[in-house]
């Protein structure tokens, strides 16, 4: 076995740190500090040129594509062979905190800080890089950058892409000077491997550290339109309604019925979003729209999920007297990650001596993409008040972070010297 690598926690503390302060605010929620930085905004680009800062402090080759995704290299043996590709997203929610991406972006320029100091010399190439508006809070599509680089969306429909305001993805990149002229169908890595906090409560509840992330699962949206009659509330009997309120509360209890069935695995339901018009108080509601977000980590049993689901739409809209539309908004099949790497994950955290445990991934990520064009894993860090993400709240410490980046940093070692 060679020798394992340890990188600088502290340096990479500092680092989390330092870019927690680009687009830091004060959240009246919470009460603590939170990171606002969505994608190319002006934060956005001041956290993009601190990286690349960071990176060309680190010797390595900064080179930006069409999609405003940045690659930093440090060269191995053989220029010839595929690199080793470290990345993720430094982009956050309105709400966010200082881990959710920014860990593997930041934790992966330590890896090649760490490779430096050792003065390792690898045969493959390593790169690190961050990912365009993973988050797609601003320009509504989620893990942008890294989908238009696996091919997934054209560059031209990604460029034409726009805010609230009506500005571009093109505009704003030109703008920030960040539409390099990098082919954002990179060359195809050897293998790319991301570290992100887990967001969840699975590793703090293992008492570990570290995950080895299996895949992602399948992810359903759909938008409901409930169209039933308005009517008075005192006079019109109760038998006799076509109320959309009462038919959406009705969609609203029955996935959560489906969850604790027990017949769709592990299936997730939630109505995150639900109206009702006129939104009178004496008014029976005409109409109800409401969303329905599914995950599931079984494909099958996610059909299966959506089959019984518009089934029940069919029997309660018959029963009820109301019409029910529904809108795909979103669906992705699951994604496996490569065995082969998860492998030489778990053997590297062996060998470091760190429990770990095995988890499906419940959020998007940018690897998800990325797995589509080459061998990819990933690796989770436990966060602490139950892997809470997407608030200031979110925080993993510094043991965590740091072991996390570890078996990231002795797993890229190992795979930027396979032949
Ligand atoms: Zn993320």
């Amino acid at each position: 076995m060679t020798e394992l690598l340890r990188i600088d926690r502290r340096r990479l503390w500092a680092s989390l740190v330092e870019l927690r302060e680009i687009g830091a605010y004060d959240d009246e929620a919470t009460g603590l500090r939170g990171v606002r930085r969505l994608a190319l905004t002006d934060a956005d680009a001041e956290a993009r040129r601190r990286c690349v800062q960071w990176m060309v402090e680190a010797g390595l080759q900064v080179r930006v594509d069409r999609i405003g995704n940045v690659y930093a290299t440090r060269p191995g043996r053989d220029r010839s062979l595929p690199c080793v590709l470290m990345g993720s997203h430094i982009d956050t929610v309105v709400t966010g905190g200082a881990f959710d991406g920014t860990l593997g972006v930041l934790g992966g320029i330590e890896v090649l800080r760490t490779l430096n100091d050792a003065g390792v010399q690898t045969l493959r190439d390593i790169e690190v890089g961050f990912f365009t508006e993973e988050e797609g809070v601003r320009f509504g599509t989620d893990m942008l950058g890294s989908a238009v680089t696996a091919g997934r969306i054209t560059l031209d429909h990604a460029h034409k892409l726009a805010d609230d305001d009506g500005k571009t993805v093109k505009d704003e990149l030109v703008r920030i000077g960040f539409d390099g002229a990098a082919d954002e169908r990179r060359p195809i890595p050897h293998a790319y491997l991301e570290c992100h906090i887990e967001q969840g409560p699975i590793l703090a509840g293992a008492g570990v550290d570290v995950g080895i992330v299996e895949g992602v699962q399948s992810i359903s949206w759909q938008r409901l339109t409930v169209r039933g009659e308005a009517a008075h509330a005192g006079t019109t009997p109760i038998d006799s309604r076509h109320d959309a309120g009462l038919v959406a509360a009705g969609i609203v209890v029955e996935a959560r019925r489906m969850c604790d069935s027990g017949e769709y695995g592990q299936l997730r339901a939630t109505v995150g979003n639900l109206a009702v018009a006129p939104g009178q108080t004496n008014v029976i509601p005409h109409e109800a729209t409401l969303t329905i977000d599914l995950r599931n980590p079984d494909d099958a049993l996610m059909t299966a999920a959506e089959q019984h689901l518009a089934g029940y739409l069919e029997a309660v809209a018959a029963e009820h007297g109301v019409d029910i539309a529904s809108e795909r908004m979103a669906k992705t099949a699951v994604v496996a990650f490569d065995p082969g790497i998860q492998g030489l994950l778990a053997a590297t955290a062996q060998d470091l001596s760190l429990p770990f445990v095995r988890v499906m991934s419940g959020a998007g990520h940018d690897a998800q993409e990325i797995a589509a064009i080459c061998p990819t894993a990933m690796v989770f860090v436990a966060g602490e008040h139950g892997g809470i993400s997407h608030t200031p709240r979110e925080y993993s410490n510094p043991g965590a972070c740091g072991n996390g980046i570890d078996v990231l940093a002795n797993a890229v070692l190992r795979l930027a010297d396979e032949a």
